[in-house]
């Protein structure tokens, strides 16, 4: 088994073990296997570890490698995204994680080849250099992308502030969970993807509703290493 497999063997284990204490299915949640900083062979070892879903932060990073492996995994853009890039995001990535404005979304409408599945990020603790609407803004978010031809939006995501206690970050996924839930009920419209939880935080996030889960060094960090070398 290569080191990639093994990390991908011990993610899926935590996130089984989370989904159980929840009463959840594991199956109910998709791992998205970040590859920022991570060499295509890397890449191609975690597909073949039979992961389906990839994800990259930055879209030059991306550019290079989704072309080698797009028959293989769905790419996912996870990071943000400047206005200036999304013709180009629109035609490497099936499923945007960052879309934070009107304007952004238009340029993506108009690009997008064909449907192009996308999350709305929510600055769930309204951090000042933190991307992503503030919660009482979604609803006018939604309202405006849902009628622009070619998006599907598929969810919320949200990136909690920066712990060193995974537990600080429940309250902030929690609250995108009820979140979603009430501009669901307003709006009439089915939001069933939560993105939500990383290496450090995959297990809260999966107690609290994750079905997209976005985890790159707890993959790519071989056993014994300490994560934190690497980032
Ligand atoms: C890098 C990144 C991740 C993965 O983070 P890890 O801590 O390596 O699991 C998830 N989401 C976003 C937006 C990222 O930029």
């Amino acid at each position: 088994m290569s080191d990639v497999a093994a990390g991908v063997a011990r993610v899926r284990a935590r996130i089984a073990a989370a989904a159980e204490r929840a009463g959840r299915r594991p199956e109910e949640i998709t791992v998205v296997a970040v590859t920022k900083g991570v060499e295509l062979a890397r890449v191609r070892d975690v597909v073949a570890a039979g992961v389906t879903d990839v994800g990259e932060s930055r879209v030059q990073e991306a550019a290079p490698k989704v072309p080698a492996l797009r028959a293989a995994a769905r790419w996912h853009l996870v990071g943000h995204l400047q206005r200036n890039k999304a013709g180009l995001a629109a035609g490497l990535f099936s499923v945007i994680h960052s879309l934070d404005s009107v304007r952004l979304a238009e340029d993506l409408s108009r690009h997008a080849p064909q449907s192009l599945d996308v999350l709305l990020q929510v600055n769930v603790a309204r951090e000042a250099q933190k991307f992503g609407v503030p919660p009482e803004g979604l609803p006018a978010l939604l309202r405006s992308v849902a009628v622009l031809p070619n998006l599907r939006v598929i969810g919320l995501m949200t990136i909690p502030p920066l712990h060193r206690d995974p537990e600080q970050a429940r309250p902030v996924f929690r609250r995108l969970r009820t979140l979603r839930d009430e501009v669901a009920k307003v709006l009439g419209t089915a939001l069933p993807h939560l993105s939500m939880g990383m290496s450090d935080d995959v297990d809260v996030a999966v107690e609290e509703g994750a079905t997209l889960v976005r985890v790159g060094r707890a993959i790519f960090t071989p056993a014994g290493r300490n994560p934190e070398e690497m980032s």
